[in-house]
Parts: C-alpha cells; structure tokens; sequence
C-alpha cells in the first residue's frame, strides 16, 4: 500500500467551558491514503465535524488543538506552520466543501468574483481572460452553465450552490478534499448527482476525500472505508464492506441495526438511551451506559485500540484479549 497522504496521529481538540473541559476530538489516529475515499460517520456531537475542521486548523476558541500531529505526504506537521503557511496549504493542498453552501458563499458578490478571489488569494497570477476561461471551466466541471458565474448566491438553487463550493474546492487541485455533509440539506435526487459529480472529479483529479456525515446509504454508496465516531473517539474504522457486514464495536452494530431497509425482514432497532453528554462522560468506556454488551470492568477501564485483523481497529474491551481474556472467546465463539 502506498504512504498515506494524510496521517492523524494522537490528534486531541479540547474546548475550555465554564463548566469543564469537553474534549470533542479525543486520541484521533487516522489514515488516508491518495485517492481513497473515507467516511466519517457518528451522531451529532461525536467529534468528526471538528475532526476536519482540526485538519484544516479551523478550531476556533473557546476550542483548541491540545495536541497530536497531523501530518500532510508524509514531511509536513500542519500543527507545526505559521498561520501564513497553513493559509497556503488551505484550498491549494487540502480543501473543504462546507456544510451549508448556503452559508459559505458572499451573498453580495457574484460566483466568478467569489472564485477569483480564492485563486487570487492562494497565488493564482493570470490575466483576468485567463481566469475567466478557468472559472468557466470550472463550472462546466461541475455541471453548470458558463453564464452562473454572472449571478449572485441568492439567483441559485440549493444544489447550484453546493456545485459553485465543488467548483471553488477543487480549483487549486488539492490533494485531500474535507466535504463535510455537503449534501445535507438537499433532497435525494439532487443529492445523488452531486455526490456522482464529487467522485468523478476526485477521481480525475487523483485527490482522497474525508467525507463527514450521518447518513450510512450515502457512505455505502460513496466510501471505500469508515470510520464510525462515538464521544469524540473513533470507535471502529474498516472497509466499507467489512463494516456493514461485520461490524465489531457495539455501536457500529446499532448503527447498522437501525438502517431502514425494504428487504431486510428483522427488527429495526434504534440505540437506547440518551445521546453522550461530552459535559459529563461516564467513567470507563463512554459507550457503557447505552451498550447492550457492557460488562462490570466497562464503567472503569477505559478501552484502547485494539487491531483486531489488519486495518481493522475497534475501541473496545470486547476486543481486547489481555484485559478480557473470557469474552474474547466469547466473541470469537459467536463469530464461528
Ligand atoms: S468496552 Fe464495553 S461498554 Fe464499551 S463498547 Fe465495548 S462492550 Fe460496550
């Protein structure tokens, strides 16, 4: 396998309240390698929004990187730049396709002024021609007329809009792109087409993509590995394939349970209990108050990591032969 084009090492973001510290990215180890495509699924509050907007160094206060590395083709810690540096590397070398387009754009500037600023900005030095004949082409990549480019937000559909935020991320030619629920707020039919027009242009440009959400179909369709989030720590990470089929933390397990499906004659399960107050996490495992498999040592040992086949990783005791020898055999029993 080649060497990752971004590598999370221990990456910890933390947010200094009145009330406490609430950690909402906790010991982020992640790889992802050039051209793949990776998921970041979890609940609301689960920590992969501020995963990628650690990555970007976009944590704004009260948050704030407490520590770990965050390394960029091997040789650059992006937590170790000036602000200057990260500035360029910002959309030139990883790029973000926000939640929300509608929020993301300058209602009072028109789309090619939008664009001609964020080239501009990241050192894009060509005669206006030149620039123009580059956002149209840009606009074609992503589906719209050359004509859009005259308008402002407001003139555009939902979907017009999220294509313009592609169009603005890819024009420098990153080499990860962050999308972060970038379908969210469209309908499914839209929705589709643009994730189709994502991976086509991931795919010509050889760039890897975090995409950040909620929604598993849209994951299935378009990641070819997962990581599943739960209170700020990734839980489980593996193939698309593995992960649906056999999930291995008891949360993934619920996660999938609770995907509607028409042909699927079972149960539907939704996860019990409340959503993880990160205010106040219960001692041990932060899963054990909703886990259906919790075990007496689960509300005092904290889980670490633990490799279960290679590329395979699950935080839980389950898992973990050295400190629940009896259950591994459990669940190796089950899997038989
Ligand atoms: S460590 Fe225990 S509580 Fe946590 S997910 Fe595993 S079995 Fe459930």
């Amino acid at each position: 396998m080649s060497s990752p084009v971004l590598e999370l090492q221990d990456v910890r973001v933390y947010f200094n309240i009145r009330r406490g510290v609430v950690k909402a990215a906790d010991g982020i180890d992640l790889q992802l390698f050039p051209g793949e495509r990776f998921g970041l699924v979890g609940e609301s509050g689960s920590g992969k929004t501020t995963t990628a907007l650690a990555i970007l160094r976009m944590i704004k206060p009260p948050g704030k990187i407490e520590g770990g590395r965050i390394i960029l083709d091997g040789d650059t810690d992006l937590l170790t730049l000036s602000d200057e540096e990260m500035r360029q590397i910002r959309l030139r070398r990883i790029a973000m396709i926000p939640q929300g387009a509608m929020n993301s754009l300058n209602p009072v500037m028109r789309i090619k002024d939008q664009m001609i600023l964020a080239m501009r900005t990241h050192g894009i030095h060509v005669t206006n021609a030149q620039l123009m004949q580059r956002i149209e082409e840009l606009l074609d990549s992503v589906g719209l007329q050359p004509n859009v480019a005259h308008l402002y937000p407001h003139e555009l559909s939902g979907g017009m809009k999220q294509r313009v935020c592609i169009a603005i991320a890819i024009s420098m030619h990153p080499q990860v792109i962050l999308a972060d629920e970038p379908t969210s707020a469209l309908d499914v039919v839209v929705q589709r087409r643009i994730m189709q027009t994502l991976r086509t242009l991931q795919e010509r440009l050889g760039a890897a993509v975090i995409l950040v959400g909620h929604d598993m179909g849209l994951m299935a369709q378009f990641v070819d590995r997962l990581g599943v989030m739960y209170g700020g720590k990734l839980v489980e990470v593996g193939t698309v394939e593995e992960i649906f089929t056999d999930p291995k933390h008891p949360y993934t397990q619920l996660l999938i349970s609770s995907i509607p499906s028409l042909d699927r004659k079972r149960n539907f399960q939704t996860i019990p209990g409340m959503p993880l107050s990160l205010h106040e996490p219960p001692p041990g495992c932060l899963f054990h108050p909703r886990c259906p498999q919790a075990m007496p040592q689960c509300s005092t040992v904290v889980p670490r990591t633990i490799e279960v086949t290679p590329g395979r990783d699950v935080l839980c005791l389950l898992y973990d032969e050295e400190r629940t020898p009896q259950m591994k055999e459990k669940v190796d029993g089950a899997a038989s």
